[in-house]
């Protein structure tokens, strides 16, 4: 083990749900008591719920270097991405050079991978984490901080499993043993490719987001001008491998799935049920889905039931003209997902 840099710094990328605060102060540990580091870790989120952007920070330094910045970080040497529809996000790829290393939670192959990011250069590094994460009954952090401790000679895996052991497993002995067999398999099956800056992608600036409406211009009483669920905003990066299926012909149109559900997923028009007019249930708009399986508790008849979202095509459940909603409109700047009603639904759905 080597740290030959005076400092070195870490941003994770994530959506609640993917554990990437836990990540975040996992790393943050491990530096200071298991690299012998001068480390922080800090991040970043909205409400406390899945679906909202999260970031974690995590800075490490020499043990005769004091760590004095406590602002984001903007130029990292790690970026990790634990979902790549997170590519299209502001401000996601800011920062990443070719001393950049970044991680990424994907199913594709590195040379696709750079293009969808845009990446001007630097090293990728691409792990299916959601897939290991299901075969070892695990999380996608674990697989995705084993990802990253490959990245670099400094990173003891060793370490970083005892640091495992000490933390979490002490917590949830349960899960230990699938937790530290998904950051081996994070750690050698992580694959590799160097880019070198070329023509083909600019770097991209880390630049704070500007907003329309702040505290000069905002109307009196304030306004949310960012919504957390809206029709452009799409949570299937929020899913961990798993979606709730509609089974109608068990439904009774009783609505707790509606009541239930926290980003108004369902898709319910006026028809009949039994002879008599009713609310109908046309089922799940996969599109703000964010996979937390409450509907499922819920259904009373079993008309909801979890499978892997593998086995399924649910993009043509998507919002069917997506692209011109959020053509017309700024990203996460309309109101809230129950506007969509049933017009998100396909055709092919029969009432
Ligand atoms: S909770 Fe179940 S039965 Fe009730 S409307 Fe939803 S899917 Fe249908
Ligand atoms: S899993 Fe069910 S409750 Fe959760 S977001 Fe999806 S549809 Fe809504």
């Amino acid at each position: 083990m080597s740290f030959k840099r005076d400092y070195f710094e870490i941003r994770l990328e994530s959506i609640g749900g993917l554990g990437a605060n836990l990540a975040g102060k996992i790393l943050g540990e491990y530096g200071a008591l298991y690299l012998g580091l001068n480390a922080s870790s800090f991040s970043s989120y909205g409400s406390e719920k899945r679906g909202s952007p999260v970031k974690a920070y995590i800075r490490y330094a020499k043990e005769n270097t004091p760590i004095r910045v406590n602002s984001p970080v903007q130029i990292p040497n790690i970026l990790g991405l634990f979902h790549i529809a997170l590519a299209n996000k502001e401000n996601v790829m800011a920062g990443v050079s070719e001393n950049t290393s970044v991680v990424v939670n994907t199913d594709k192959e590195p040379e696709e991978v750079r293009n969808i990011l845009k990446m001007y250069g630097g090293k990728l590094y691409c792990i299916d984490a959601l897939k290991i994460a299901l075969e070892t009954k695990s999380r996608v952090n674990m697989v995705m901080i084993g990802a990253i401790a490959k990245t670099n000679d400094f990173m003891c895996i060793e370490k970083l499993q005892q640091c495992i052991k000490d933390t979490i497993g002490k917590k949830y002995p349960k899960a230990l043993e699938s937790n530290l067999n998904a950051i081996k398999r994070g750690y050698e099956e992580v694959k590799y490719k160097e880019i070198s800056p070329d023509d083909k992608y600019d770097y991209i600036v880390a630049k704070d987001l500007e907003r329309e409406w702040g505290y000069k211009n905002a109307p009196i009483g304030g306004v949310n001008t960012c919504f957390g669920s809206s029709i452009s905003n799409d949570l299937s990066a929020s899913r961990e491998g798993y979606i709730p299926i509609f089974i109608k012909e068990k439904c009774i149109n009783c609505g707790l799935c509606d009541s239930t559900c926290p980003d108004m997923t369902f898709q319910f028009v006026k028809g009949q049920y039994k002879g008599k007019e009713c609310m109908v249930n046309l089922g799940i708009d996969y599109h703000h889905c964010k996979g937390c399986l409450r509907c499922v508790e819920i259904c009373p008849t079993k008309a909801l039931q979890v499978s892997l979202e593998r086995d399924f095509d649910i993009s043509k459940y998507h919002i069917r003209n997506k692209d011109l909603i959020v053509g017309k409109l700024n990203f996460e700047e309309v109101g809230a997902s129950s506007f969509v009603t049933s017009e998100s639904y396909t055709e092919d759905t029969n009432i």
